[in-house]
């Protein structure tokens, strides 16, 4: 074991031997920001007194530490506390029995002190004596968690906007006890541990049974609201309107201001986010604020130009090919897209036409095309050998 250093933890920190738990918090948050590197770059020296300010109420902080230290006048973890069996014995001022009833007596001074609220006194009374409960502490307002909803809208819905139902759970503010969690002399299972006394805690691959800080190991809590078990906010089914923008897009994200859960003491409700999917469309492929499409044409349409109909999410558009299309080229209609309303604009329609070979069913139309083979004598192929010959062939 290695030798610890005695140092005076409560000279450390601007306290007498005897303060209080309260006392020391307050000693510490005071100097842990007078010394903070972040507000002392560069200054070796309050570095230093940061590092021993923190070690101070590492050690004061801690009931079962402060109890060692107090014994020995140094900490180490490999001391047991209220000296005895396995510790160091004999020697130096301070060794022997831990004397409980003069700790409990100074602790119980500091309590008259403290009033209300958690502190040493209390933590360590209720590990000997059961739990007093924590309803009757005054809870700090806590903003309300988000809400993440998933939703389905089919493509006509999303082109042109609507307003949907939603049903959602969410907590909301308990109706019996209108959010204090405290009602009369009741007394409720806790929440926090259902009635156990313990919570599971992971830390890495390890597990630890830790006494439940919400009922301290009683499993009740005296004074809670029935209805809620002095949680403030129950469970409810709502339902939410939520309006969907013209031409919104898969996997974009509306934000409902203040329908996620309920706060705590009075805090803001969190948000409901909720995510869109759209549905596909067997026509219409949406890519962005475009609409693409595939359009058939014949090969006098190709080959002569013409004007054909094509469908928009509007309804039927001319386009109008030119003289000579190949199969796959691309033509686009302006604004016949998607409209987007953050930018007020709308996006284009994008047709690919697509080459149909004739329906040779009549020996006319096997005419023309054998004569049409004599007079177009270009060879298709001519130019793609060039580019398959092999090296040296
Ligand atoms: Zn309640
Ligand atoms: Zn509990």
């Amino acid at each position: 074991m290695p030798a610890a250093s005695k140092k005076d933890y409560y000279e450390t920190l601007g306290v007498a031997k005897g303060a209080d738990a309260d006392e020391i918090r307050k000693a510490y948050r005071k100097l842990a920001r007078k010394y903070h590197p972040d507000l002392n770059p560069g200054d070796k020296a309050a570095e230093e007194r940061f590092k021993n300010v923190q070690e101070a109420y590492d050690v004061l902080n801690d009931d079962e530490k402060r109890k060692v230290y107090d014994q020995y006048g140094f900490y180490s973890p490999n001391v047991p506390p209220n000296g005895g069996g396995g510790g160091p014995q004999g020697g130096g001022p301070g060794f022997g029995g831990f004397d409980f009833s003069e700790y409990m007596r100074q602790q119980a001074g500091a309590q008259e002190e403290e009033s209300s609220g958690g502190g040493a006194f209390r933590d360590i009374f209720s590990n000997f004596f059961g739990n007093r409960g924590r309803a009757t502490t005054t809870a700090q307002p806590e903003r309300g968690s988000d809400l993440e909803y998933g939703l389905n809208v089919d493509f006509w819905q999303a082109i042109r906007g609507t307003q949907v139902k939603l049903n959602i759970m969410r907590q909301e503010t308990c109706p019996t006890c209108h959010g204090s969690g405290a009602s009369g002399s009741n007394v409720a299972v806790c929440p926090e541990c259902d009635g156990s006394g313990t919570v599971t805690q992971m830390a890495g691959a390890m597990k630890f049974n830790l006494t439940c800080p919400r009922c301290g190991g009683s499993g009740r809590l005296k004074n809670a609201c029935p209805t809620c078990r002095g949680e403030g906010r129950t469970m409810h089914p709502d339902t939410v309107e939520v309006r969907i923008p013209q031409g919104v897009a898969s996997g974009s994200r509306l934000r409902v201001a203040g329908k996620g859960n309920a706060g705590v003491a009075g805090g803001a409700a969190g948000d409901l986010y909720i995510t869109i999917r759209v549905e596909e469309h067997p026509f219409f492929k949406r890519n962005g604020d475009n609409i693409e499409v595939q359009v058939p044409m014949t090969v006098s349409e190709a080959g002569l130009g013409a004007k054909i109909e094509v469908p928009t999410i509007d309804g039927r558009a001319l386009l109008k090919i030119p003289q000579g299309t190949q199969n796959g080229q691309k033509f686009r209609l302006r604004d016949k897209g998607v409209f987007n309303s953050r930018k007020n604009t709308r996006g284009d329609e994008i047709v690919e036409v697509v080459l149909r070979a004739p329906d040779v069913h009549n020996e006319r139309t096997r005419e023309l095309l054998r004569e049409l083979a004599q007079v177009d004598a270009t060879d298709p192929r001519h130019d793609i050998w060039d580019k398959v010959q092999q090296p040296g062939a």
